[in-house]
């Protein structure tokens, strides 16, 4: 693609304004339709007068972001800051343990050399983020042979933790990390039971809070000429033209979907199935401003108590027993993400279930009572996340099987000649460093193309 067109993105998120001033950078004209706010996922939120910064809070493998702002020739605005207790406190069944673990705990032995065992991999880590994989590329068959020397016979992540024989406690660790990433550790690839030794202490937060990430991206659109249309719905899309919330009918050269894949295909007539065993968790978030600060700790995580049921239920579609929790406090800020089936329910806070998920939360970190003292809490629940994202608000789209679900896999990028896609349903572990790395790869695909 080397002479310059009109390229229109449907959807606003981080996926679509990153791959945006990609484009323009290349001299291209590039609009972005945004059905409700820029940020998706991301978006600012006044809650008891304090400002949430909601969806990602963790900012980890910052080469990533680092060679997006290479490809752009841009300075980092976020100032990063290492993020509090890294990837913060697991409660496994065994007692609890701090990732990364710290010199002093006992478990520390077994962390370095689970550390030492993933260390190949780690050169090669941005790499495999960033590259197209395609065998006739010497730096993806580099990192990809890095990685198959780390797995090596195990292909899931459960099944490489299992070989591994590591105290339980850690073993329980690093699965409920992989199931952070919206797979059960049997349905993902093994490389996400590799992601807590290649993060490490590599967890971050722009100084201003994750908001900052934001407001970067749309900064660098601005200063490229992006034209980024909040509140205009894309309805349709016929080959290159797309039929507008606002009445209009618009064309361009190229279209760029970062909305969800199935979304998309609604909108070009054609059928979308996702049967709920085929969808990665979605959750409901609950963001309380608190009267006082917590003496929590910044990060901590109770996993369920049953691996197996967990995924049973969440495959049915059913809320498990008990379910996976994050906490992140702030001062008076306090964060609750439940993990929830992706089946577009409104699971507000009032709900039973919600409730004695709470009191579990609560009684694990021995805080009874602590979300109701909050003066103001805003839950955000799947049925909010379908709203802009996958029908049943799963938040990383639809699972891939574990073969399909690594970077090993070329994704489906491109749609038709003139349509293309990116972004968190796409891009396996669909976080920040995999839709950014997305929007890096259908860059160049694109330049090439
Ligand atoms: C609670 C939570 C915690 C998370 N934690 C982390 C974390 O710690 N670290 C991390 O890296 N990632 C995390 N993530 C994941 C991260 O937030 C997402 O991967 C990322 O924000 C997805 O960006 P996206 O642009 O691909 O999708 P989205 O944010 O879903 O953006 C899609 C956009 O398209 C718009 N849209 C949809 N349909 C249309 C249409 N027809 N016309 C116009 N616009 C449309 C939507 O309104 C939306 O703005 C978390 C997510 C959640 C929800």
């Amino acid at each position: 693609m080397d002479r310059i067109v009109s390229v229109g993105i449907l959807g606003g998120g981080l996926a679509g304004l990153a791959l945006a001033s990609l484009l323009a950078e290349r001299g291209h004209r590039v609009t972005v339709y945004e059905r409700d706010r820029a940020g998706g996922k991301l978006r600012r939120e006044t809650v008891g007068g304090l400002v949430f910064d909601t969806g990602p809070s963790l900012f980890t493998f910052p080469g990533v972001w680092e060679r997006y702002l290479q490809q752009l020739g841009e300075a980092d605005p976020l100032q990063l800051q290492p993020f509090p207790g890294g990837l913060g406190i697991h409660h496994t069944p065994f007692g609890p343990v701090p990732l990364p673990v710290p010199l002093e705990h006992p478990l520390y032995a077994s962390w370095e050399k689970y550390r030492a065992k993933v260390q190949p991999l780690a050169p090669h880590i941005v790499s495999l983020l960033t590259t197209p994989p395609r065998l006739t590329d010497p730096v993806f068959l580099r990192a990809s042979q890095a990685l198959f020397k780390v797995i090596g016979p195990h292909p899931t992540a459960e099944s490489w933790i299992r070989a591994q024989n590591f105290p339980p406690t850690l073993a329980h660790a690093i699965r409920t990390h992989a199931l952070n990433a919206g797979l059960s550790p049997t349905d993902a690839p093994a490389l996400y039971a590799l992601i807590p030794a290649l993060v490490g202490a590599e967890v971050y937060r722009p100084a201003l809070g994750m908001g900052a990430l934001l407001d970067a991206l749309l900064g660098f659109a601005a200063g490229r000429g992006v034209d980024v249309r909040e509140g205009v719905e894309v309805m349709r899309v016929e080959g290159s033209t797309l039929a507008l919330s606002s009445g209009e009918v618009v064309q361009h050269d190229l279209l760029i979907s970062a909305i969800d894949p199935h979304r998309l295909a609604k909108l070009r007539g054609l059928p979308a199935t996702s049967p709920v065993s085929k969808r990665t968790v979605s959750g409901v978030a609950i963001y309380a401003a608190l009267p006082e600060p917590s003496s929590l700790p910044a990060t901590s995580i109770i996993p369920p108590s049953n691996f197996q049921t967990f995924r049973a239920a969440m495959r049915a579609g059913a809320l498990p027993p008990d379910t996976l929790a994050l906490v992140h406090a702030d001062g008076r800020k306090l964060a609750v993400l439940l993990t929830a089936p992706a089946t577009a329910r409104p699971l507000g806070p009032e709900h039973p279930w919600i409730r004695a998920q709470i009191q579990r939360v609560e009684q694990t970190l021995k805080v009874p009572g602590l979300l109701a003292s909050a003066n103001e809490s805003l839950a955000l629940t799947p049925e909010h996340y379908a709203a802009g994202g996958h029908p049943g608000g799963a938040i990383y789209g639809a699972a891939l099987p574990f073969w399909r679900g690594g970077p090993l896999h070329p994704q489906p990028y491109r749609v038709g000649p003139k349509l293309w896609q990116v972004g968190t349903g796409v891009h396996p572990g669909g976080g920040i460093p995999a839709i950014l790395g997305g929007a890096l790869m259908v860059d160049r695909l694109l330049s090439r193309a």
